[in-house]
């Protein structure tokens, strides 16, 4: 029977890249950079409301820290540091190692340091905070749209939505386009690169985690702005379109697209002129980005169907207390 210590000592310490004292001490010890500004978010992953209890556990892993990881893309920072907090209902070495495995491919290919925690029993539970950092001023904020920006998005929308709805039996996805939607919801891929490239080009950003049409929402709201986009041109998997409108017909589709939560695909909104810029970045990054609309006066979410005229929004996003 190993304890908390062992526990700790075999799954969570590893070497680091750039922390001063890590694992081990009653805190953590670390040196920003100079003239960096420390961009700090925390997100919790709660068996049964985020994750499915008998999730495989490399993916739990990699998904709690992925998710924090996109906080940082969203803000323009580079991701540096993690903490993370862990109650467990067992000690089970295969599950632990597992997600230590999952957890640290993460870290490994985002250049975070595992510094310090907290390791616990009780009903699963994982609570990641990521310290990241930003030039000076430099941050990426929700608060910057200005009427007239593009409003872009990243990737494919709508993808881990329909994964869920599949295993929830709710849809029914063919082989390969059900493999994309599950890896979009089990290993979401955080745009940092994305994130550090848009500095100083993009006006606001947001990482998409309860739906396009909410977190578009908030830069909305943060930006005192309103905005128009159009359905056809939110970038969705093509295949998938096609499954999901057979299955549940064109009302079912709009609502993975545009509510639809967990892509981890950055929103983001840039003066016209940066056109040219961000057609370069999405070549330089192999990534797809699409113009879905622009920022308008007002306060209003107008979205646009193939005919040009404004839709209906169902609920928009995930709300745990909605
Ligand atoms: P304390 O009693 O001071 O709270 P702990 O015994 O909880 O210390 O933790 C010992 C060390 O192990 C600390 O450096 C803490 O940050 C680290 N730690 C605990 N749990 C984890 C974890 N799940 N992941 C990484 N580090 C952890
Ligand atoms: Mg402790």
């Amino acid at each position: 029977m190993s304890s908390e210590f062992d526990i700790i000592r075999d799954f969570f310490t590893r070497p680091t890249r750039h922390t001063d004292l890590s694992v081990g001490d009653d805190a953590a010890l670390i040196q920003p950079s100079p003239d960096t500004q420390l961009a700090i978010s925390a997100d919790m992953l709660v068996a049964g409301t985020h994750f499915f209890t008998d999730a495989a556990p490399y993916d739990i892993g990699w998904k709690s820290l992925a998710v924090n990881v996109s906080d940082m893309a969203a803000m323009g920072a580079q991701p540096k540091w993690a903490t993370l907090s862990i109650a467990l209902a067992e000690n089970d070495s295969h599950w632990l190692s597992e997600f230590a495995r999952g957890f640290f491919t993460c870290a490994d290919k985002f250049y975070v340091d595992l510094i310090g925690g907290d390791t616990t029993r009780g009903p699963l539970n994982i609570s990641v905070t990521i310290l990241g950092e930003s030039p000076q001023g430099q941050a990426l904020r929700r608060s910057g749209a200005k009427a007239g920006d593009d409003i872009w998005v990243s990737g494919h929308i709508g993808s881990a939505a329909a994964g869920l709805a599949h295993l929830q039996g709710k849809i029914m996805l063919e082989k390969d386009t059900l493999k994309a939607c599950l890896d979009a919801l089990h290993r979401p891929m955080p745009r940092v690169a994305l994130g550090l490239a848009l500095r100083n080009i993009a006006s606001s950003a947001i990482d998409i985690s309860d739906g396009l049409a909410a977190d578009l929402g908030h830069i909305l709201h943060a930006s005192a702005v309103g905005a128009e986009i159009y359905f056809a041109k939110i970038p969705k998997l093509p295949a998938l379109q096609a499954t999901v409108s057979l299955n549940n017909g064109h009302a079912g589709f709009e609502a993975y697209a545009l509510s639809g939560g967990d892509d981890y695909e950055l929103c983001f909104t840039a003066p016209q002129q940066q056109r040219q810029r961000i057609a370069d970045i999405s070549r330089e990054l192999d990534l797809k980005l699409t113009h879905i609309g622009n920022i308008c006066a007002g306060s209003a979410l107008t979205v646009y169907d193939a005919e040009n005229r404004a839709m209906v929004l169902q609920k928009s996003g995930y709300d745990h207390f909605g």
